[in-house]
């Protein structure tokens, strides 16, 4: 099913994410609906926030992004991360590694809107996946930066809270126009 995205305004964005004790049906159905609404606008990414649901479960897919490739390891053996998405992390936690790169980002609750955010360039994530095990793996590229994305999510922080002065001034009109319209 296709969920309604929340945009920016909206309480929720504004929300920290309950931590998932119990991976059940509930949780699993809610994960499937989000690889759904996040395919069906085309995203790469997606927290519960943004469907208007404050906990901590957010869904990536970095297949098919032209010019900007991703890397992932599993137990430091560089694995082929297709095979890995869409990926569901329930509760993850991100560790941030290396330089600040300059990135482009949009996001799914700021329609219209993209700017450049400097992210640390590596993560490494520890998680639960929706059969109730540990997933763990390093990431770096789109995918890092993705993870990041959506981690900041589920704390309730967003990527214009992440841009320099001259970004947030650039997008400041764009931003205040979504908000009216949805607060
Ligand atoms: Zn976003």
């Amino acid at each position: 099913m296709i969920l309604e995205i929340v945009k920016y305004g909206h309480p929720a964005l504004r929300a920290k994410g309950k931590r998932i004790e119990a991976v059940n049906e509930k949780i699993r159905k809610l994960a499937e609906d989000m690889f759904a609404t996040m395919k069906d606008a085309e995203g790469v990414g997606l927290a519960a926030q943004q469907v208007g649901v404050p906990v901590q479960l957010c869904v990536l897919d970095t297949r098919d992004v032209p010019n900007r490739p991703s890397r992932m390891k599993i137990d430091g053996k560089e694995i082929n991360f297709d095979d890995y998405m869409p990926l569901a992390l329930i509760n993850p936690e991100v560790e941030k590694i290396g330089p600040l790169v300059l990135g482009g980002e949009g996001c799914l609750s700021f329609p219209g809107i993209s700017a450049d955010v400097a992210r640390p360039e590596a993560v490494t994530v520890k998680a639960t996946g929706l059969d109730g095990n540990p997933i763990e793996f390093e990431a770096k590229g789109l995918l890092a930066r993705a993870v990041q994305h959506e981690h900041d999510h589920l704390h309730g922080i967003l990527f214009i809270d992440r841009l320099n002065k001259k970004e947030r001034d650039r997008v400041d009109r764009d931003v205040r126009r979504i908000a009216a319209q949805n607060s």
